[in-house]
């Protein structure tokens, strides 16, 4: 694909009109505000726009349009096939739209979509109320929020976007709509897991509920096909207020899990119930007797500790896939064993989550999310350490994910790197890809917004 030339008066022309900060490749600060989380991918954008207002990001969007260079949105960069920058092209970086406005009494928050879940989260807990999110503080709310949102509270309050009430959303021919059930419920409905293809979204409304801390944090057992399958039967046998993720994965260095343990394959598992002590240390107890704990750090903790520091230098190279299963019975939890001990990746993953409760209730056709039905998430991953080495942990990785399909096509695409049509089409199956098409035609005819997991525009 051919990219149009840079016009030269590109960075005056944005630094005289936007009030927000240009950030331009001879600037000293270029390489740090052009940095995304996946290691790999290593665009370099011809100009990065840290957007101040609804204003700026229509400016920026009017100059993507008249000068035909490519435009890519960011909000925490944590997209895996890299959409949160562009080679050559604008970012919009709406990472100084922060601004949280917490009304307590209605329970509801104003959010920049610039702000990460961590920050949103820590200053929710403040006031004993929480929305939920993802399992890590640094994703964006921008490229969480627009394409589901799954995490610690998904049983029992459903998706991100399941608590969304409104947004405000900066569409291609500049116009700032501001949608929610009752205006414009077709964008509405389409930024609820349609991702980035229809606007810039610049703040979001969301449900905040009551949540007085949860009672979990990590648990670490050895992983063994009874431990695993385990695992997953008391997640899905336990009460809605319990959501978990369980990481079947090699054994990191982590001092306070014996040395001889470290590399062995353990489950790394992720608990939070959100309810009382008591019910809560009920719920977990079944857990706790799957295997002798190598670390169990499990007990009643502010609800913001479930969101561990993170390194911000930390930039992984990965292959990863993700898919939907409906059971993991002991031959499943065998052929889980089997293919992470016969890899000798750094680190090696299989993550499955449990979903129902609240998140099952929606019906399917209400968002843009339509795996409604989808009993587990499967997310597998491999690290690579060189470029030489990807192929045989790409391959490795297709084999993992054909032995334990269970024929489910759907995929979650938050979860979906770089994978083109096919990825997409998995992500928003039938009636819901014709309904995106159909809307991205009304509202992006010329697909300005096509560095995402895009949804071409119908014709109209
Ligand atoms: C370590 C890690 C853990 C994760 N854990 C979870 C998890 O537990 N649950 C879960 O649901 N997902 C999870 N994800 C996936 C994550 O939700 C997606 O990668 C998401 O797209 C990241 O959003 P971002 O804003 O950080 O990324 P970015 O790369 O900044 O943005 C990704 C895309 O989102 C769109 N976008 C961003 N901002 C806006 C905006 N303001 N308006 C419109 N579109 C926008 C754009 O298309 C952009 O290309 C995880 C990802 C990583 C890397």
């Amino acid at each position: 694909m051919s990219i149009s030339p840079i016009p030269s008066d590109l960075i005056p022309q944005l630094r005289e009109t936007v009030h927000g900060r240009v950030i331009a490749p001879d600037d000293t600060d270029y390489d740090a505000a052009r940095a995304i989380v996946y290691g790999g991918i290593d665009p370099r954008p011809a100009v990065i726009v840290r957007v101040a207002d609804a204003e700026d990001v229509a400016t920026v969007i009017a100059t993507a349009r008249d000068t035909g260079l490519p435009l890519a949105v960011r909000s925490g960069g944590h997209s895996g096939a890299g959409h949160g920058s562009v080679e050559g092209g604008i970012v919009i970086d709406v990472r100084d739209l922060d601004g949280l406005d917490i009304d307590t009494v209605a329970r509801t928050a104003w959010a920049g979509s610039g702000l990460t879940a961590g920050a949103y989260t820590s200053a929710a807990a403040e006031h004993g109320l929480a929305t939920g999110f993802g399992d890590t503080g640094s994703v964006g709310l921008g490229g969480l929020i627009t394409g589901g949102g799954v995490g610690y509270l998904v049983r029992k309050h459903g998706l991100t976007i399941d608590n969304l009430l409104a947004a405000e959303i900066v569409t291609a021919d500049g116009q700032v709509h501001m949608v929610d059930e009752d205006h414009e419920p077709d964008l509405f409905w389409a930024i609820r897991g349609g991702g980035g293809n229809f606007g810039v979204v610049t703040r979001f409304k969301l449900r905040l509920h009551e949540l007085d801390g949860v009672v979990g944090g990590m648990l670490i057992q050895p992983a063994t096909a009874e431990s695993i399958a385990g695992f997953i039967a008391a997640a899905e046998a336990a009460p809605e207020e319990l959501s978990t993720i369980a990481n079947v994965m090699n054994c990191p260095p982590m001092p306070f899990v014996a040395e001889e343990h470290h590399g062995k394959l353990v489950i790394f598992g992720m608990l939070a119930y959100a309810g009382g002590a008591e019910a809560g240390e009920r719920a977990l107890a079944p857990f706790r007797t799957l295997a002798e704990p190598l670390a169990d750090m499990t007990k009643p903790i502010p609800y913001p500790e479930m969101f561990p520091p993170e390194d911000p230098d930390y930039h992984p190279t990965a292959v990863s896939t993700t898919m939907f299963i409906d059971r993991v019975d002991l031959p499943v939890a065998e052929t889980i064993m089997e293919h992470l001990a016969a890899s000798d990746a750094s680190l090696r993953a299989a993550q499955l989550r449990v979903l129902g409760g609240a998140s099952a209730r929606v019906p399917v056709d209400a968002t843009a999310y339509a795996h409604r039905a989808s009993r587990i998430m499967v997310n597998l991953a491999a690290f690579y350490d060189r470029e030489d080495d990807k192929p045989r942990r790409q391959a490795w990785l297709d084999a993992f994910a054909k032995a334990i399909d269970q024929g489910d096509r759907a995929r979650y695409v938050n979860f979906v790197g770089d994978e083109g049509e096919a990825g997409v089409r998995a992500a928003y199956p039938g009636a819901t890809w014709n309904r995106l098409a159909s809307i991205k035609g009304t509202y992006d005819p010329e697909n300005l917004f096509r560095r995402n997991q895009n949804v071409p525009p119908a014709a109209a």
